[in-house]
């Protein structure tokens, strides 16, 4: 909670009034009135139940009190938002962001401000996401490899975001797919907004083809892919710390590298920056490049004012 701020930031439990940048678990809940961009609405109302839902267009102030709210994509997922809190001062909330393009979300714009409190997901110097093209044609390969060998390429992805990134790229590269019932339903939300995915359907028991399969990590051990003769891979920035029970792993991500982390502070140009889950490493990196930095201990995270 930032103080005289008439509603919450990214608060994980039910409250009267809160932004909600984006609706994964960690960043949203069942509030009274839920405020958030107007394309992030029909994802939120997949998961969440609020009794009003206030979509704001993108870059067009909105006025709460005495503070002036504006929105700005933040490249993570579709309709995930910075806010821009202005008054004799500005205060900018990435939210979760994502620097390099998103093939399922609109690309980030970067705002300047005299605050900033920012996300600092992957905030060790050894995340350094290889550039997606490379990522996405191993991919490719793991996939033709697997088709050649009779084998099904089963791919883990979030349901909601990463798993619509894959199902672009893929479906560009005309791979047909089939997914969760989840990442179905998220991905027909994408559809309604514009968003054009290739052949795909929900995966039926007992289904043969040649095709790639889509499931969220969670369902891993949903009995339905157990009959598949299947080579798994697991699609996360995380990818890069290995591959864990998976055969394979691609670090394609929807979240800034360290490098972005500090491309993006410098873009934003702040002259104090609040960090959450950040790491000390990062703090002192960004205080070399004359920033006051602070970090926000999880628990605590917006009660900075
Ligand atoms: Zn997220």
């Amino acid at each position: 909670m930032i103080e005289g701020l008439p509603f919450w930031i990214d608060s994980t439990v039910r409250r009267e009034r809160a932004f909600v940048s984006h609706p994964h678990a960690d960043h949203a809940a069942d509030h009274e009135t839920a405020i958030m961009s107007r394309d992030s609405t029909g994802l939120y109302s997949l998961r969440y139940r609020s009794e009003k839902i206030l979509g704001l267009p993108w870059e067009k102030p909105a006025v709460f009190g005495k503070w002036r709210v504006t929105l700005f994509p933040s490249g993570h997922m579709l309709g995930s938002a910075q806010v821009l809190l202005e008054k004799d001062f500005r205060i900018l909330y990435s939210g979760d962001f994502k620097l390099q393009k998103n093939a399922a979300a609109r690309e980030i714009a970067i705002p300047e401000t005299d605050i900033l409190i920012m996300e600092a997901t992957f905030g060790k110097p050894e995340f350094r996401f290889p550039p997606q093209e490379k990522v996405l044609e191993a991919m490719l390969e793991f996939i033709e490899d697997c088709f050649n060998e009779g084998v099904v390429p089963l791919f883990f992805a979030y349901s909601m975001g990463k798993a619509q990134e894959l199902m672009v790229l893929l479906g560009k590269a005309r791979i047909e797919l089939r997914v969760h019932e989840h990442i179905a339903k998220a991905a027909a939300v994408y559809e309604k907004i514009g968003y054009r995915f290739g052949r795909y359907g929900v995966l039926r028991e007992g289904e043969r083809g040649e095709f790639a399969v889509i499931y969220p990590p969670s369902a891993r051990r949903n009995p339905i892919l157990s009959p598949l003769r299947a080579r798994t891979a697991l699609v996360s920035g995380w990818a890069l710390k290995g591959s864990g029970p998976y055969d394979a792993g691609f670090p394609l991500s929807d979240h800034a590298d360290y490098q972005d982390l500090i491309r993006y502070v410098e873009a934003v140009d702040p002259a104090e920056v609040y960090i959450i889950r950040g790491t000390e490493f990062l703090k002192r990196d960004l205080e070399t490049r004359g920033y006051t930095v602070h970090l926000l201990p999880p628990p605590k995270q917006l009660s900075i004012f």
